[in-house]
Formats: C-alpha cells, structure tokens, sequence
C-alpha cells in the first residue's frame, strides 16, 4: 500500500510544502528514509515506531519506505516526525486515506506518542493558505499560531491515538480564530522610559523625531554619559503601532527561531540591540541551515548599535548591503533564502578613544587618533546614515528638573501626523516612508526650488558629500517638511537636513 500527506519545512524565514510518501510491502521487514535527510530527520523513524506502538497499534512486520520530496532540497525540520506516522498509518489502513487529502500535518512525536511543539508554525500556517492548503494540523501547544491566520482551517491534536481517532471520525479539534486588531491596541500603552524625562538635548530629540518620522538611519555621537543610550532606548515611545500584516509579518520570523511567547504574538516593534562582541553571522544570519540574525530579528522596528567604534570593522561593513536593500540573501549549495531586514538603524559613538572631542580641555587624542577612531565608522557605514545627532553633556543643575521640554507624547503625535502625510503621498507607490524614496523618484517627490538647489550643491561640494548623501539630505528635508506640514521644502528645512549630515 501507497500513500502520502504533505508536511512543510523552513528555509530561512520561508515555508514550503514537503511530501511525505510511504508505501508498505511484503519482504524482510525493514524501516529506510530517502529524500535527502539531515540526521535529526533520519532519528525520526525510531520516534515514529516507538509513538506508535505506545499509543497501542500494532505495525505488522512489513517493509517501509518514507520517502521526502522534493528530493533536491535538503529537509532540516523536527516537524516530519507526525506526518511520517500519519503517512505510514494511512499506508497500513489504520488512518482513512482519505481524509488527510488536501491537509498539511506538522508536529515532533514523544515516545509515549504526545505531539510536541516545533517551531515555524506561522509561516508554515500562512504559507498553507496561500497554496490553497484546506487545513493544517497543529501540535495543540502551537494552537495560537493557528489561531491568527485568517482564511485557514487550523486543527490542534495533543496526541497521536487522540489524531487517528479524530481523523478517522471527522470530530477534529479546531482552533478558534483570534482578531490581532485590538489586541494590538491594548498592548500599545504607555511605557516607563520617555523623552519628557531626557533633559537638556533638545537638539537630539529633534534630530530623533525627524529620524523615526522618516524611518531615516540615526547616528548619535557626543561624549561618555551624554545620554546617547537613553536616546536610543527611547525610541520605542514614539515608534507608531503595528499593523496585523506587520505583527504577522514580524511574528513569523520569530516563530521560526522558537522566540514567540506562549500564546502572543510579537505585539510591539522589535528594539534590538545587540553587543558588540557580536559576530557578523549573528548580525546578518547564517548558518548551513541559515537562521535570521539580529537584522531580520528587527524587521519593521530599531536595530541600535552602541559604541559601534567597539565592533569588529567587517561586522560592521556586513550590514551595508542589507541595510541598503532592506533584506537579506544567504544561498546555500541547494537553496537560498531570503530574509526581511526592513529596520530603522540607530548608532551611537564616542567621538574619539577618549570620549571628549572636540573638548580640548578633556580629550587628549592627536587629530589622527580622532581621524582614525571615526574612520571605523565613517569608512564603511556613514553613507547609510541620513542623520547625525550630537549628545551635549548636561549641567547638573538640570538633572534635578521633573519632565523637560519635548515628551514622548508630543513627538508622538508629531511624527504620527507626519507619517499619514506619507502615507497619502506614497499610496500609489508602494512604500510607506521618505527614506523609501526610490533614487528615480527623488524628483518627483523632493523637489527644489533654483536657489535651495544652488544651496545644496554647494553643501555637496563643501561637505564632500557622496551622491548617496546628497540624495540622503533631500530625503530628510522632506521630512522635516512633512512635519512642519509644509507643501514644499523650504530653505530652513533644506537646512537642517544638511546639518545632520555633518557633525562637525
Ligand atoms: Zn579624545
């Protein structure tokens, strides 16, 4: 006897459809798997029998075959354990054939048959729907990744014997479908950092309300305890709230690595921030089974690297092209995968070794250790930064005072006004942001009057700008004009964009 049901493994943060066949014939009994297997597959066939035999089925000494397909692509998942015993149940006419067409089954066997959790359970339940899959079948402790894909039958089983049965009656258990929309809201709430309480750098939470506005690429630099880690790690309380497509989107990346909390979904934008020890595999993923690394960890929200004259110089220049094209190719002999890393970069620095420049008084580097202190930087990342914010160390005088000058509240509502003036502009475009302006597009949607175009060039000669920069400052200046609600880039905005560009 034939038979097969299909199964799903993950690539990268990809799901695709497995088949998994099993024929059963007369002979010298035996169990093989083919398909191209890595080693935590093969050691499925031992789970399988023992599963089975502990959920009291006999399996008449027989020889099987499993086989994986499509055999040119290397099968990695611990999710094959349930749809190898289903397949081969099906084959000896325990389970009713019929019944798992059309359905895709997923779950790791314990050897007392209880089927265990895997990850990757969203993309592989999102990629179902897509393929016009009729139902999946989940490990039950995976329910709630069933329960927020819309359009899609979700069935939850805790045990093999309590599957077959259920299977074989029709009396499958369903998942009951969840609306993100407001548990979004609810979780959007107030949180314990805020700008209100970062005193005296107005200047540098303007430059940040500019930044998040425009999801633009901020670098803070200024001296040791100026505030720059505060700056960043508050960026969350302005960020705007997620939408579904976005949570989903987020959420299956971390569903993939096992990082989802029990029954939630990830319901803010991620803030990640790595150390700088780091390797560059971490960073941007990898691995011979690549696994989203820091960047994709941080798809739709903030990746901020302090000190990032601290990291390795090549795992810096690692995140060029990914931050440039906002995700990330890994390929591996049979396949490759392509990962999301659509973040908001957010850097923070000394200005030199010692922290002080250009205190003189305090900073004691020659001019060449500052040059090559920043060269770090500057070499291989500055042109993917739209803006440089200073930190100011502040008098003490002003570290007693309560909420002070801009809150989070109020950037808040600035940026989120700036936001929809972007969203109107861009509906017909498919982006959602300035800094998303394609190159050809800059014309269009950033233009200059003749003398601000004067202005501009002769800050482009000045400031050595690369072309890359001088398509960065019209890009701010359009955000700064979005946020002054103003129609058209105005001289005072063209000059503050420029500002950002240069921090000394
Ligand atoms: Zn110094």
């Amino acid at each position: 006897m034939f038979s097969k049901v299909f199964s799903a493994d993950i690539c990268g943060v990809d799901a695709y459809p497995i088949c998994v066949e099993a024929d059963v014939s007369g002979g010298l009994p035996s169990f093989n798997m083919v398909g191209l297997l890595s080693s935590e597959i093969r050691e499925a066939r031992d789970r399988v029998i023992r599963a089975i035999t502990n959920s009291q089925i006999d399996i008449p000494p027989r020889r099987v075959t499993i086989n994986l397909s499509p055999a040119s692509l290397r099968k990695q998942g611990s999710g094959f354990d349930l749809p190898i015993a289903v397949a081969l149940l099906s084959a000896l006419g325990i389970i009713n054939m019929e019944k798992t067409e059309g359905r895709l089954f997923i779950g790791e066997l314990s050897l007392d048959g209880s089927i265990n959790k895997v990850n990757g359970v969203l993309p592989i339940c999102m990629m179902a729907r897509q393929q016009g899959f009729k139902s999946v079948i989940v490990p039950k402790d995976n329910a709630f990744e069933g329960s927020v894909v819309n359009g899609l039958e979700v069935y939850s089983a805790g045990t093999l014997s309590e599957l077959i049965e259920s299977l074989n009656k029709d009396s499958l258990n369903p998942v009951s479908k969840i609306d993100l929309g407001p548990v979004l809201d609810r979780a959007y709430t107030e949180s314990s950092l805020d700008y209100g309480l970062v005193k005296g750098q107005e200047k540098a939470k303007r430059a940040t309300m500019v930044a998040v506005a425009g999801f633009h690429n901020l670098l803070y630099i200024g001296a040791p305890g100026s505030g720059k880690s505060m700056m960043a790690r508050c960026i969350p309380t302005i960020l705007n709230r997620m939408s579904v497509e976005e949570c989903l989107e987020v959420s299956r990346i971390y569903s993939v690595i096992g990082k989802l909390k029990d029954n939630s979904m990830v319901l803010h934008r991620p803030f990640r921030a790595p150390h700088h020890t780091t390797t560059d595999t971490a960073l941007i993923g990898g691995g011979s089974n690549p696994r989203p690394g820091e960047i994709t960890l941080a798809h739709k929200g903030v990746l901020f690297l302090d000190e990032v004259g601290e990291f390795k110089r090549d795992v810096i220049e690692s995140l060029r092209i990914p931050i440039e094209q906002k995700s990330i190719v890994i390929s591996r002999v049979s396949r490759q995968a392509r990962m999301p890393a659509d973040c908001m970069l957010v850097l923070a620095t000394n200005p030199c070794k010692c922290g002080f420049y250009p205190d003189r008084r305090l900073c004691r580097c020659t001019d060449a250790d500052v040059a090559h202190y920043m060269s770090k930087i500057k070499g291989p990342i500055m042109d993917r930064i739209d803006i440089c914010a200073g930190t100011a160390r502040v008098e003490a005088s002003r570290l007693s005072e309560e909420m002070d000058g801009m809150t989070s509240e109020y950037m808040r509502g600035r940026i989120a006004a700036a936001q929809s003036i972007q969203r109107e502009r861009f509906r017909d475009v498919g982006i959602s942001y300035n800094s998303q302006i394609r190159q050809e597009d800059i014309d269009i949607f950033c233009p200059l009057k003749d003398p601000l175009k004067d202005l501009l060039n002769k800050a482009y000669k000045k400031f050595n700008m690369t072309a890359r920069g001088y398509y960065k400052v019209l890009k701010v200046a359009r955000t700064i004009a979005d946020l002054e609600e103003s129609r058209d880039i105005q001289k005072n905005h063209l000059l503050e964009a420029i500002s950002y560009r240069n921090i000394y």
